[in-house]
């Protein structure tokens, strides 16, 4: 590989990419006959999940700052202008042209068969990225049919993607909302929900307004944008969204790491404190929350002991039985394990994915007792 140019196009010196191969924190492999590097971590400021598919650069997704207590992280941030945004609860993919055709990304760097068929399906991305072959569509795949997230939106169907963000391949510079915005409609693409733009002084009360609805309406959050992108983005999530992450993670209790439940745990202490709740109604929160992390765990170890498997389950649609077969194989390779349920007319599976290590854990210990 040309690992001179590949350096200079990322903006890294040479040696520094050379010594984070040898540390493996850059792969290199090979796929469908191109020399690849995939970056598992970040190497100085380019991110994990940026990918090189022979000298063509796919950066990765930048995290997300979180906001905890929503008006001091906007009376700490930098935008003037804000763009509100709803955050869509389903699956990051980066789609960018490859030798000419359309790549759909994970957030990982891997290139997902299933998303990269249904997406290259689009002749809005088709020319989009035909007319701006530079860029990248960054965005959020959602729907009932997929392999990863399963949410309803009723503007979704079983598969819709929205993009949030267009980024330059090479340096991940963003578009500002606008310019986003203007080239977007020009190819009758779909962005995420703008839920309006706010000067700084009114954000953060009109966010904790907007979150309200949004969680009623069980959608995910917000994520606020400078309207011209020189400041990073935030992202802010009500009650019920941590609440039902929770719920999701203790149900495979020893799939998770212990990170993910107890940040989701502190959230729901400074929202409380936020909104400013006491009495009757933070018992209630107290309650919300028990209930969410002890009650999938109870119904999980019933169902451990009535002999089941753990798992989860994903319905997909396929245009052709190579298409399964190459998502199956690309999951294997991710180590995961599936049980497959080919449905009537062929063109429909249902994959159980499953969660051995909860389901070996609790059995261990309804057997062994300690
Ligand atoms: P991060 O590393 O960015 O913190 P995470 O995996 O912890 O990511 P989330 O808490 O889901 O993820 O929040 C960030 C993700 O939200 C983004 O990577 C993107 O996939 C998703 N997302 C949904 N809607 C938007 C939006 N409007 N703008 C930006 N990202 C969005
Ligand atoms: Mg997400």
């Amino acid at each position: 590989m040309n690992l001179s140019l590949i350096s200079e196009k990322l903006g890294m010196p040479e040696w520094r990419l050379r010594g984070a191969i040898k540390r493996h924190s850059v792969q290199v492999f090979s796929y469908s006959g191109m020399e690849m590097l995939l970056f598992r971590k970040d190497v100085g400021s380019v991110e994990r999940g940026t990918v090189v598919f022979g000298e063509e650069v796919v950066r990765g997704y930048p995290k997300i700052k979180r906001a905890l207590v929503l008006r001091a992280a906007v009376a700490a941030w930098g935008a003037e202008r804000v763009a509100v945004e709803e955050k869509l609860n389903g699956y990051n993919v980066r789609v960018a042209l490859v030798a000419g055709s359309p790549v759909a990304v994970t957030r990982g760097g891997h290139v997902c068969p299933y998303t990269t068929a249904r997406l290259a399906e689009s002749e809005g991305i088709r020319s989009f990225l035909g007319e701006n072959p530079e860029y990248m569509l960054c965005g959020e795949v959602v729907g009932s049919s997929n392999p990863y997230v399963v949410h309803r939106y009723r503007e979704a169907g079983s598969f819709g993607f929205f993009v949030f963000d267009v980024r330059h391949r090479e340096t991940n510079e963003p578009l500002s909302v606008p310019e986003r915005q203007r080239l977007l409609a020009e190819h009758g693409l779909p962005g995420v929900p703008l839920l309006g733009v706010f000067p700084k002084d009114e954000v953060a009360e009109r966010v904790l307004e907007l979150v309200e609805v949004l969680e009623r309406e069980g959608r995910e959050g917000v994520v606020l944008k400078d309207y011209e992108m020189v400041e990073e983005p935030l992202k802010y999530t009500p009650s019920a969204t941590n609440l039902s992450d929770l719920r999701h993670a203790f149900a495979y209790p020893y799939d998770y790491g212990r990170d993910f439940f107890f940040s989701r745990i502190l959230r729901e202490a400074y929202i409380a404190v936020e909104r400013g709740l006491s009495g009757e109604e933070l018992e209630r929160a107290a309650s919300e929350l028990g209930k969410s992390i002890l009650l999938p765990m109870v119904e999980s170890i019933r169902r451990v002991e009535k002999g089941e498997v753990l798992g989860e389950s994903y319905e997909l649609e396929f245009r052709s039985e190579d298409e399964l077969l190459q998502l199956l194989e690309f999951l294997r390779r991710q180590g995961v394990s599936v049980q497959v349920e080919l449905m009537e007319d062929g063109r429909k599976a249902r994959l159980k994915k499953l969660r051995h290590a909860s389901t070996d854990r609790i059995r261990a210990v309804l057997k062994s007792g300690t």
